[in-house]
């Protein structure tokens, strides 16, 4: 990547990276991480700025980290650019005429962000894509993870974003259906 500066990743928490359960007596916060997540985080940190967007609350969001800190010893939220919450999402009524919270892309024009990245250099990961109803240009979209010991999506991810970062328009990429796409080593 020689002229090209590092891109941005935005990422989405529950069901992308983890699911929250039940939380035991004394605990706030109780999530399940999904399978290969320090392994996905530490590959994308090599080639792209992570950040966390997240329609959850922001004490979720903290505490929800902090395990993912203590479970991979990986400190996402030490590394993120920006950490957003619900209190960055708007509350919007789709076309089935029910409301869900957004993630409003327009908020990557802000201009210390700009300054940084380009819009074309920023991706979101999400597996709602409804989420970026108005940015699916930056979306990469996963399967909702519930638990499910066997899964594999993250390891594929990161495979799959690292061979992207050198692109310089992420939007003019089909990253739809990206994971039936993708060469593996070996496969
Ligand atoms: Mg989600």
């Amino acid at each position: 990547m020689s002229e090209l500066s590092r891109p941005l990743l935005v990422l989405d928490l529950d069901e992308t990276l983890w699911h929250g359960v039940e939380p035991a007596d004394g605990e706030v916060v109780r999530v399940q991480l999904r399978p290969y997540l320090r392994h996905f985080l530490e590959q994308v940190a090599h080639d792209y700025d992570l950040a966390v967007w997240t329609a959850a609350s922001g004490d979720w969001m903290r505490g929800g980290l902090d395990v993912l800190r203590a479970e991979t010893g990986f400190d996402l939220a030490g590394h993120a650019v920006f950490l957003w919450d619900r209190e960055r999402c708007s509350w919007r009524r789709g076309e089935d005429g029910d409301l869900s919270w957004r993630k409003p892309a327009r908020k990557f024009r802000a201009g210390w962000l700009r300054a940084r990245y380009p819009r074309g250099r920023i991706l979101a990961v999400d597996d709602v894509p409804g989420n970026y109803a108005c940015g699916y240009g930056h979306l990469v979209r996963v399967t909702p993870w519930t638990g499910d010991a066997s899964d594999t999506e993250l390891r594929y991810l990161a495979t799959y974003l690292r061979s992207l970062a050198a692109t310089d328009d992420f939007r003019a990429l089909e990253k739809r259906g990206w994971r039936s796409r993708l060469q593996l080593p070996g496969s």
